[in-house]
């Protein structure tokens, strides 16, 4: 049935930004402080009180927007947004309407259906963030929070671009890495901090005209986007198949039902009554200003990406997966940088040590230097790599240096051919029917008596030297 069908979809995601206080006032901005601590004035909307522009958040927006591709109008204007809800004791929200801060960017993604695809970036406005209403706090009452009315935000708005909720989610969390990356906000759904609305519509296939769309509210997880996106596609394909028409209206998403519900008719910009406002200037950004902005601007994700393929000779998939993360990313050069081989050390990055750092908060435990040494141990016939696995983990555990947490655990490979000399004997001398039928020409016994060695010497034999031995004491 679907696939009769179209999906299009387009975002507008809400970020919060990542600054000390909020965009108009000089109050914090921290999320979990006492309910109606971080209050003022002028972020409470009292008579006379007037807004000052945060400048840190108008960086990290001109960051945003330049990451983006943006291109950044040196002026934009601030407009009212005017709505009653309890949440907005000011009666209008602060943002950008006409004369946004920065229109016209772009965004690759690599789209689960259409490989590498992109999405436009059509507008990104700053704007201030509105309160929250407590429904669980008090039993059958609602309680107001406005710690949050006022905290720094920008919004980032594409074209109906996405061709499937799957694809919807993969920009998603492309975006997220971005802004992660540059430090402009933590991108924490379940917190808040990246709130997304999901306009979505269907069309028969090979239609070029756009459908009737609803908006997708309250979904507040990276994979609620693609359940919730796919329930109203769902339900929209159901309509239309069953010769009904799409209602142009906002839907409120259940996580705990996967289901949606119709919320209110859409409203119209022209509802909100937008006007520039008076309590603030045009937003004038100097050239200069862009500028140094694209300078603190660090290697974004993409760029990183292409830059481990060529530098260190990787896989696509495997400089993605150093890269998806800026400290991981970080730790694997400083791995290099401190003399592994690439190829070898993105290997242990990408198990032993992603691995290491999911189970453990405190991150990447092994020192990268310690990492470059333990690879050095194995190259050089040291340690076995499963010996070595071992101590990585004792070391993310309870730190050493490598050598010496191997020599503590008696993991070092015996390269002494004296030493070796006698796990050889030993193991001929226990196996006389099968030395028998290696000298009668049965030469693939070879790795068995090196197994048998390495089983004597409970691993620690160099199983090359081990082997050598063992085809000289044969042949003699
Ligand atoms: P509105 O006037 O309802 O705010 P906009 O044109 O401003 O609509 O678009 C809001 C978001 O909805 C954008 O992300 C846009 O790409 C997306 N969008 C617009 N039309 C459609 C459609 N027919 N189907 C899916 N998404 C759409
Ligand atoms: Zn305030
Ligand atoms: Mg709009």
């Amino acid at each position: 049935m679907a696939g009769a069908w179209e999906t299009v979809i387009g975002l507008e995601t809400h970020v919060q930004l990542r600054t000390v206080s909020k965009m108009f006032c000089g109050c914090s901005a921290a999320f979990g402080a006492p309910p109606n601590s971080n209050v003022c004035p002028v972020c409470l909307g009292l008579p006379g009180a007037l807004p000052v522009p945060n400048e840190q958040a108008l960086k990290l927006a001109v960051r945003a927007a330049l990451g983006l591709g943006c291109t950044v109008h040196p002026r934009s204007v601030f407009a009212r947004k005017n709505y009653f809800y309890p949440d907005l004791p000011k009666g209008y929200q602060i943002s950008q309407f006409e004369q946004p801060l920065a229109t016209a960017g772009s965004l690759s993604y690599l789209s689960p259906d259409r490989g590498v695809a992109t999405a436009t970036i059509q507008r990104l406005h700053v704007e201030e963030d509105a309160g929250k209403s407590l429904h669980d706090r008090f039993p059958k009452q609602t309680a107001i929070d406005l710690n949050r009315c006022g905290v720094p935000l920008i919004e980032v708005v594409t074209g109906p671009d996405f061709r499937s909720p799957h694809e919807a989610r993969t920009y998603l969390l492309t975006l997220k890495q971005v802004l992660e990356y540059a430090g402009i906000s933590d991108c924490d759904m379940e917190k808040g901090s990246l709130r997304v609305d999901a306009n979505v519509s269907v069309r028969r296939a090979g239609e070029t005209t756009l459908g009737t769309k609803t908006e997708v509210k309250n979904i507040n997880s990276f994979a609620y986007v693609e359940k919730a996106l796919t329930v109203e596609r769902d339900r929209q394909i159901a309509v239309l198949e069953g010769g009904g028409t799409v209602a142009q209206q906002t839907m409120l998403y259940d996580s705990k039902t996967n289901s949606v519900r119709p919320q209110r008719s859409k409203e119209e910009s022209h509802d909100y009554r937008y006007f520039p406002d008076p309590d603030l200037p045009p937003l004038v950004l100097t050239e200069e200003f862009i500028a140094e902005q694209q300078t603190l601007l660090p290697e974004l994700p993409a760029k990183k990406r292409e830059r481990f393929v060529e530098k260190y000779a990787l896989s696509v998939t495997d400089a993605a997966v150093l890269t998806a993360d800026r400290a991981v990313a970080d730790y694997y050069e400083a791995v290099v940088h401190a003399g592994a081989e690439a190829k070898t050390a993105a290997n242990w990055v990408m198990t032993e040590v992603l691995e290491d750092a999911k189970d453990h908060a405190d991150g990447l435990r092994v020192a990268p230097g310690a990492l470059a040494n333990l690879i050095g141990l194995v190259r050089g016939g040291t340690l076995s790599h499963q010996a070595a696995k071992r101590v990585f983990a004792e070391v993310a555990e309870r730190g050493g240096e490598p050598r010496n947490v191997a020599e503590a655990l008696g993991v070092v490979q015996v390269a002494d051919t004296g030493v070796l000399a006698g796990w050889v004997s030993e193991v001929l001398g226990t196996h006389t029917t099968e030395v028998t039928r290696y000298k009668q020409g049965e030469t693939r016994l070879l790795q068995f008596f090196v197994g048998q060695v390495m089983k004597a010497s409970r691993g620690k034999a160099d199983p090359k030297l081990a082997q050598r031995v063992l085809e000289e004491k044969l042949a003699s």
